[in-house]
């Protein structure tokens, strides 16, 4: 008779789930967990700090619409994932931590990484459990994986006890008698149809109307029946950063390049999976018009007329309800509509001015982030690339630069403002896409957040290209001299990294390849290079002038500030 054990029940649990790919750190008593997975032909992930690899799971989720699981240690680990943890949740991703922890019969006594995991998670998840017994661990799982994905995604904890995974179990049927069903895909809803009737009547009496496109657009996979909406009613659409790509940035009713034109004049605003949080100045003035009328499609009710915004509520799957406004007979904005002339026309004088900034620098001059941006954007190919970003002005600009044109094929720091997620983003976008081109744009600060995850990505066989743009800090750091100077007056400022620092160097003592470039010529024979490198992790350090930008462009983030950059 064959023994079985509890990690081989957890093992096969996540298999009849679904589960193909786990992100995490093992240690005991997980280590048997991640063993019986791999032997179950699940892949395992191992990262080198439990954030990166909650990180990883939290993306995989927002990518495969399906949760991302990360399993690691207990109390030191739980505490590490809770960062990804929390960040799922406030994305609104779907993602399951699974963690070992004491057994069940030393709790409380101060044993090994002893934390009530349970309570630490439970502020952050829609739902934290400890099983109570081996029998309820596949119901504890299933019901993780299916509360993180159902009505709006977020996060899941189960608790897995030591004790319950190294038990040994003498009947060979047991997994069988113990098992769940598979989850269901997640029900779909529709919104009220009186609710579709007055946005369509706000749509129709609208002078000056806007589709805003969020993240949750994409992640419901809504990109057809956008298209179709769209393209019917000839609405200018603004995506917010990550539901760019739901329609390619260079589509004729694309108004990034005009953005705050495009808040401050649009009269009705259709909100397809975006929140009116800070990325959307929470709906007031001055930023928007203090008349508009929003009318928001989301899949969670309490989210509607949030921050004070008169929202027109369709509560529902967003491809279903906007399939609803489609059928609704829509009006055809005209072409001669005063505010898509205005739309379009400051599109094109932005992007002239885009062009202008692009041609910055010669070959051999120090780079600023226009030249260094341009350089790498001529580099790559038009098409099958993910973009990831991360950093201040990095991410900022580079938003701005590089246009997207397939859906959730950019990820960022998101809704929580995350630093230090790239490492883990690229990971998680690699395993997903592996036909695709990861290229992770980062800043040196936001890089050193998760920098060993080279490691990972190397040993796994990732052809990440990670371009580390690099001014010596946070925001803008100093030149060697002045460098040099503060820092043997003890007066270096808060923000100051080392001037040349080598990371490409820590690509190479990774496994990867590197390359440092201080100039476009540099760049231009480092990107070439590897572009054609197909089977390691490539890191290129691009050093660009350390005062790239003196001034702190935070205004979009800030209810009144200055100009936003999308
Ligand atoms: P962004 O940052 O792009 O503005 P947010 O994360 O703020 O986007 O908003 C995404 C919204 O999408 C969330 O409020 C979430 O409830 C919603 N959402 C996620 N999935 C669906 C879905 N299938 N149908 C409807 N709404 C969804
Ligand atoms: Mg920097």
């Amino acid at each position: 008779m064959s023994k079985l054990t509890g990690s081989e029940l957890i093992a096969a649990t996540l298999k009849r789930q679904g589960v193909h790919v786990i992100f995490g750190i093992v240690g005991i008593p997980v280590i048997d967990v991640a063993e019986a997975c791999i032997q179950a032909g699940i892949r395992f992930i191992g990262f080198r700090n439990e954030q990166s690899a909650a990180y990883a799971a939290s993306a995989y989720g927002y990518l495969t619409g399906k949760p991302g699981v990360c399993l690691t240690v207990g109390g030191p680990g739980v505490i590490h994932a809770l960062a990804g943890i929390v960040n799922s949740q406030i994305n609104c991703w779907p993602m399951v931590l699974l963690a070992g922890s004491s057994d069940t019969d030393q709790l409380g006594m101060g044993a090994f990484q002893e934390l009530d995991q349970v309570e630490a998670c439970k502020p952050y998840t829609k739902y934290a459990t400890r099983p109570s017994s081996l029998a309820t661990i596949p119901f504890a799982i299933e019901k993780a994986l299916r509360t993180s994905a159902y009505g709006r995604p977020g996060a899941c904890y189960v608790d897995l006890p030591a004790d319950f995974i190294q038990a040994q179990i003498q009947d060979p049927q047991y997994i069988e008698k113990v098992q769940v069903a598979a989850t269901a895909p997640a029900p779909k809803y529709l919104a009220d149809p009186e609710a579709i009737k007055a946005a369509v009547d706000a749509l129709r009496s609208a002078k000056s109307p806007l589709i805003v496109v969020g993240k949750g657009a994409a992640y419901a996979r809504a990109e057809s029946e956008l298209k179709a909406l769209i393209e019917k009613s000839n609405i200018p659409f603004l995506p917010t950063p990550m539901a760019k790509g739901l329609l390619s940035d260079t589509h004729p009713l694309c108004t990034s390049a005009a953005r705050s034109t495009a808040l401050k004049q649009a009269d009705v605003v259709l909100l397809v999976g975006a929140r009116l949080n800070w990325i959307l100045h929470f709906g007031h003035s001055p930023r928007w018009s203090n008349n508009v009328k929003f009318i928001q499609i989301d899949i969670e009710p309490e989210e509607m007329n949030s921050n004070g915004a008169v929202t027109i509520p369709l509560v529902g799957h967003i491809p279903s309800v906007l399939d609803q406004l489609s059928q609704a007979s829509l009006p055809r904005l005209p072409d001669s509509n005063a505010f898509l002339k205005t739309i379009k026309s400051t599109v094109h004088a932005n992007v002239q001015k885009g062009t202008a900034k692009a041609k910055q620098g010669d070959d051999n001059a120090v780079m600023n982030y226009h030249s260094a941006f341009d350089e790498i954007k001529r580099q790559l190919p038009s098409k099958d690339i993910v973009f990831v970003s991360e950093g201040a002005n990095t991410m900022d600009i580079a938003r701005s630069v590089f246009d997207v044109h397939e859906p959730r094929c950019r990820l960022d720091a998101a809704t929580f403002a995350t630093m230090g997620v790239g490492m883990g983003f690229a990971i998680a976008a690699q395993v997903y896409y592996p036909e695709k081109r990861i290229v992770s744009i980062v800043g040196d600060s936001a890089f050193g957040f998760s920098a060993m995850e080279l490691e990972t990505a190397a040993r796994a066989k990732l052809p990440l290209l990670i371009l580390v743009i690099n001014n010596n800090g946070i925001y803008h750091g100093l030149d060697n001299n002045d460098y040099q100077e503060s820092r043997s007056n003890n007066t270096l400022p808060s923000t100051a990294l080392s001037p040349d620092t080598r990371y490409d160097l820590i690509a190479e003592a990774c496994g990867g390849r590197g390359w440092l470039a201080k100039n476009r010529k540099e760049l231009r024979v480092a990107m070439a290079e590897a572009l054609a490198t197909k089977d390691t992790t490539c890191l290129i350090n691009v050093v660009i002038a350390p005062g790239g930008r003196t001034k702190l462009e935070f205004g979009w983030m800030t209810k009144k500030g200055g100009e936003a950059k999308l």
